[in-house]
């Protein structure tokens, strides 16, 4: 019998004798059917505290009950007893949102990804099960390759630049991002022909990097994926297979998710390079763990202090989202630099000198959380309730709700999800309009004739 079997029996068992112990209380015979005690039970609501302590589970006796078979006492503890968890049901309605999977190259078919339709259909399936309880299924609609530099790469590397001085940089990272902008322009123009789907570019994108060897500036694959409210699609990578985790996080970000965690416990980019590896040096390490501890205690103090929060929310000052059912995140950086491993699920402690005297605050990292940076490390993952409604109103409303601006200066709407959940929808002069359910449309027909409109258009 295997040590899961044995652990089932003697759940069973415990079962088994409490709800034995219920039937002697209610003089019920010792071969009560579940029938009869769930009756019993119903009559009599004071039995659970007559139940002594030893057999008490903490769970409720109804429960207990429930995993009894139907029938009753007589039936011996055994494997297989073992009550199933309550599933704690989805939102409702369930949404089915459309994905149309683009596999990108450039223009002239160079670059291009080598993910598999196969690939994509696994993708949504784990994906779907992460969002199973904020109600939304990912259902491929479509998949087909695309030959489009713009939409492939992330920004375009002007021709001349001179690429063989490392310092400048042959494009300042304000150049960089407005021509992201303009790329992800063209990307949204193109989403807007497959109204009523999510688009997922798998997309190669764009990075210079400086290699030590050759000397020179190299146009390298990007190492990120993104979306955002203000882009109609999901921009992931062309890695193979495709991270679910990964698409979790960015589809996230498409549903109006934000990061839980801020810019508070990092490093500046100076301080980045003068103590560069975690990884490989105590030195660094010691270093950088320094700077991002005082960081942290002295936002907490300020936090408290300066900005009249109450001592007990101190680790509010690390809410990134804004949130209440999200934990305090302190970001990846401080979990680098004190173990040399950011997925380390150790806690650290800073103390903090609050004019109402000392104080110590501790921080975990939420692995948990999808939408953290910490969704690479291992671990059951999820959404949390409020960052459900987030993704659910998305999806429900059939406004803008706001604007956001890029890191490339543009000022874009914060785009309604509600067309991936609409009836249904057609282009009309490049407007989305809906059409109404087809009963509706012989409804009116039927109502034209009537009054004598014939069948209009
Ligand atoms: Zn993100």
């Amino acid at each position: 019998m295997s040590s899961e079997d044995l652990s089932n029996v003697r759940a069973s068992e415990a079962v088994h004798a409490r709800a034995a112990a219920f039937a002697r209380e209610l003089n019920l015979p010792a071969d009560a059917s579940r029938a009869q005690l769930m009756a019993a039970l119903a009559a009599s609501r004071i039995v659970a505290p007559s139940l002594r302590t030893a057999l008490d589970d903490t769970r409720d006796l109804e429960d207990v009950l429930i995993a009894l078979p139907s029938g009753g006492l007589k039936v011996p503890p055994k494997v297989g007893w073992r009550a199933t968890v309550p599933q704690i049901p989805s939102r409702k309605p369930r949404y089915h949102i459309r994905v149309r999977a683009v596999f990108c190259a450039d223009d002239d078919g160079t670059n291009g990804a080598t993910i598999t339709k196969n690939q994509v259909l696994e993708l949504l399936k784990v994906v779907s099960t992460l969002y199973f309880h904020a109600g939304l299924t990912f259902a491929l609609s479509a998949a087909m390759p695309l030959t489009n530099t713009m939409i492939n790469q992330d920004f375009t590397v002007p021709t001349g630049l001179d690429m063989t001085v490392e310092d400048p940089p042959p494009m300042t990272a304000a150049e960089t991002n407005v021509s992201f902008d303009k790329h992800n322009a063209e990307r949204t123009a193109w989403a807007r022909n497959y109204p009523g789907e999510l688009v997922i570019f798998f997309r190669r994108g764009t990075k210079l990097e400086w290699n030590k060897t050759a000397s020179v500036w190299e146009v390298r694959a990007a190492s990120f994926a993104f979306s955002g409210p203000e882009h109609e699609f999901v921009a992931m990578g062309q890695g193979s297979p495709p991270e679910v985790n990964l698409l979790a996080h960015e589809s996230g970000h498409y549903f109006h998710l934000n990061h839980t965690f801020n810019t508070l416990v990092t490093l500046t980019a100076a301080e980045s390079k003068q103590y560069p590896n975690w990884e490989t040096s105590a030195a660094d390490r010691a270093a950088g763990l320094k700077i991002l501890r005082e960081r942290l205690a002295e936002g907490i103090r300020t936090y408290i202090d300066d900005q009249n929060h109450p001592a007990d929310q101190g680790l509010e000052v690390l809410n990134g989202d804004g949130l209440i059912d999200t934990p305090p995140d302190p970001a990846p950086p401080i979990f680098r630099y004190g173990f040399a491993n950011q997925c380390d699920t150790h806690s650290i402690t800073v103390d903090v000198n609050l004019a109402s005297g000392p104080r110590s605050y501790t921080v975990v990292a939420p692995h948990d959380i999808i939408m953290s940076y910490f969704f690479r490390c291992a671990g059951l993952k999820r959404y949390s309730e409020s960052q459900i409604d987030v993704v659910r109103t998305s999806l429900e409303q059939a406004t803008f709700t706001g604007t956001v601006k890029t890191t490339g200066g543009a000022v874009l709407p914060i785009l309604s999800r509600h067309h991936l959940i609409a009836p249904k929808y057609k282009m009309d002069g490049g407007n989305q309009v809906a059409v109404p359910p087809k009963f509706l449309t012989r409804a009116a027909q039927r109502l034209r004739s009537l009054i004598g409109l014939g069948r209009g258009r």
